[in-house]
C-alpha cells in the first residue's frame, strides 16, 4: 500500500444523494529536518515515504530526531507508536548438541540434556 496523500479522508457518496461521507481516515504526519534543501517525509500506516509516494527504506539521520518531536497521540495514529520493539533474543550456542537456545530456555535445554530428551552431541 503506497502513499495516499489523496486520500487521506477515505469518502463515499450516500446513494441517491448529493453528499459525501468520510469513511476512513488514512492519518498523514508530514516531518521535516536536514536543512532547507531536505524534502519533507510523509508517515502513514507505520511507513515512510516521500513526496512522490515513494516508500523510504533508509531513513534519514534526522528522522528519529523529527520523529520523536510528535506526540505520542501523532505517532499512534500514523503507525509509529513509541512502544519498543521485541527486544531481540539473546541466543546461546549449546555446546552438546550445537543448537542455538535462547538465553530463558538454556536451564531447559540443560536439564532436558541431562535427561536425554534432547539432541546427540554434535559429530559424535
Ligand atoms: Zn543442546
Amino acid at each position: 500500500m503506497g502513499l495516499m496523500l489523496d486520500k487521506v479522508h477515505e469518502v463515499a457518496k450516500i446513494p441517491g444523494r448529493q453528499e459525501t461521507r468520510i469513511v476512513k481516515i488514512n492519518p498523514l504526519v508530514r516531518i521535516k529536518g536536514g536543512g532547507e534543501l531536505t524534502p519533507p517525509l510523509f508517515l502513514q500506516g507505520g511507513r515512510v515515504y516521500a513526496e512522490n509516494g515513494q516508500e523510504i527504506v533508509d531513513r534519514p539521520d534526522w528522522f528519529e530526531e523529527e520523529l520523536a518531536k510528535l506526540t505520542e497521540a501523532t505517532k499512534e495514529q500514523v503507525g509509529f507508536s513509541a512502544a519498543p520493539p521485541a527486544p531481540a533474543v539473546s541466543m546461546r550456542t549449546c555446546t552438546t548438541c550445537g543448537a542455538e537456545v535462547a538465553k530463558k530456555q538454556w536451564g531447559l535445554h540443560q536439564a532436558n540434556h541431562k535427561r536425554k530428551l534432547v539432541g546427540r552431541p554434535a559429530g559424535g
